[in-house]
């Protein structure tokens, strides 16, 4: 299959918070890939901006460090560091201070398309805004990129909203969700949408229930602090396994167009139902084998912060109404795996006499490891003595089945900077949805809060703690393995 690289046009990026975390992980080493790829027109510029007073020789080997760190070795090419390293730019500013803004402008140029990324903490997000504005840096096309967590309930997200609002208008603000730019997630909306097979049986009148897991195996390590204040269901529920439900239960759009599919998110948001308390189970690791439990990782022996999070929610519309759907996600588990599986009810009448009981047809699809689907339908068992029936998997890893180009994969990071060069906001969260993802998941925290209680133990390395399993077993169904 030969890989169509569509190059984007020349573009300003500049990076707010360019010597951190993410940008050193995620950001630059995405944009090599697609400088490598061919995508990025060398004439376009990256400008790193932080306070550090680093030189531009000192980001340059930032950066190319990071690539040596988070680059695959096939394609770390010398000759294509070398020309990617003198895109480069950096200004040191602060992003609450008046220097380095006239520095910054300078580097702007009228014909490039302009982005800016505000890879730093949220609380500075509106001092950013401001000043791109009050220093004539943003125009009206320039696109803004926020990261998450974008608030931490209902009221800090609308004020979030409202700040940046004051200085860009919605179709300029571009809101990470990474899941969203992962293959196999765009791949739901591709299976959905572009066969018959499966939308004539995606309804409550042929699905038994969907379960979607995001299982971690590490703990917290050094963000407990961070985390402590977060928790599974802000870290986790309200936004990516949000955006998962929404891609699994969303109406079809009727284009594949950023405001028709985000309307029809949204819808989704809106349809879900409050959480009963006993419909949650929350979990916190133990300490085990020397490593630390969850209440030490996070450095407060009292904390009532969940790092394990099981629930059960229900939607209220035409299609789902009477499908449950069952959301689990943890640190600290059996393996490190995210998927979704879709359990079809069974066959109404069983003609044969003699089968072991009837099995349910389950499509899952995986997002990580092996991106790739898999539906399990019964055949007859090979061999004489009679029909007996064994159900096994249709399998299909993308890296596979799309040889070359499926191996190679871009990351999530990487799609989504190259939409937000394109001006494509498809794969971004909405203000709204946003708003809406907050309003069900304040009083699922509230109410957990209110109750007071400790969140279940549990072992590392399992699956979770042992209420999770009940939450449902109570309804005649099991939870599938967690396996990597
Ligand atoms: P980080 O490692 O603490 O980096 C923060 C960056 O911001 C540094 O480059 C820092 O450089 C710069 N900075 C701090 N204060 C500044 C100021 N007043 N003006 C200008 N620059 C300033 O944080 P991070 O992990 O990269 O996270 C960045 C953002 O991404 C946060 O909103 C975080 O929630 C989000 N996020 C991170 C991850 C991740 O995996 N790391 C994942 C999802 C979302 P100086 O100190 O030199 O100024």
């Amino acid at each position: 299959m030969v890989s169509r690289v569509i190059p984007v046009e020349v573009f300003d990026l500049v990076i707010f918070g360019a010597t951190g975390d993410l940008a050193r992980r995620k950001i630059l080493p995405s944009l090599y890939r697609r400088f490598f790829a061919g995508q990025i027109p060398p004439q376009s510029r990256i400008v790193g901006a932080a306070r550090s007073e680093i030189g531009l020789d000192d980001f340059r080997a930032l950066v190319a460090g990071a690539i040596t760190e988070f680059v695959s070795k096939d394609k770390r090419d010398p000759e294509v560091i070398a020309a990617f390293l003198t895109t480069l730019e950096y200004v040191a500013i602060d992003a609450r201070g008046d220097t380095g803004w006239d520095a910054l402008k300078s580097h702007m140029r009228k014909e490039a398309t302009r982005a800016f990324y505000f890879s730093v903490a949220p609380e500075l997000f509106g001092d950013l805004a401001e000043r791109l504005h009050s220093w004539r840096i943003a125009h009206h096309h320039a696109r803004i990129v926020v990261e998450k967590p974008f608030g931490r309930d209902l009221e800090t997200a609308r004020a979030l909203n409202a700040t940046l609002a004051s200085h860009f208008t919605e179709s300029q603000i571009y809101r990470i969700d990474h899941y969203l730019g992962k293959e196999t997630v765009q791949n739901l909306m591709a299976v959905r949408f572009a066969n018959l097979l499966f939308e004539p049986l995606w309804n409550a009148q042929f699905v038994d229930h969907v379960q979607i897991t995001v299982a971690e195996t590490v703990g917290v390590e050094g963000r407990g602090a961070y985390y402590d204040k977060a928790g599974a269901m802000r870290d986790m529920v309200q936004n990516h396994m949000m955006q998962l439900l929404c891609l699994i239960a969303m109406e079809p759009p009727y284009h594949f167009d950023p405001d028709a599919v985000r309307d029809e998110k949204l819808k989704v948001i809106k349809a879900l139902q409050p959480v009963f308390q006993e419909d949650i189970v929350r979990g916190q690791y133990r300490a085990a084998a020397g490593a630390p439990g969850y209440p030490e990782d996070a450095g407060d022996p009292d904390s009532r912060t969940e790092s394990y999070i099981a629930l059960k929610v229900h939607l209220a519309n035409w299609r789902w109404k009477g499908t449950p759907f069952y959301l689990r996600t943890g640190k600290k588990l059996r393996a490190r795996a995210s998927e979704i599986a879709i359990t079809f009810k069974e066959p109404p009448h069983s003609i044969f006499d003699d089968a072991p009981g009837w099995r349910e047809n389950v499509l899952v699809i995986r997002l990580q490891p092996n991106e790739g689907m898999n539906l399990k339908v019964m055949i007859k068992e090979p061999g004489p003595g009679g029909m007996r029936l064994v159900q096994v998997p249709l399998d299909m890893s993308f890296a596979e089945a799309l040889g070359e180009e499926g191996a190679d994969i871009p990351d999530a990071y990487e799609r989504l900077i190259m939409d937000v060069i394109r001006g494509n906001q498809t794969l971004f969260m909405r203000g709204d949805e946003v708003e809406a993802a907050w309003a069900w998941t304040d009083p699922i925290i509230a109410g957990g809060e209110e109750q007071g209680e400790r969140p279940r133990p549990y072992d590392p390395g399992s699956s979770g703690p042992e209420d999770a399993l009940m939450l449902m077993h109570r309804d005649g169904r099991r939870w599938r393995e967690i396996q990597q």
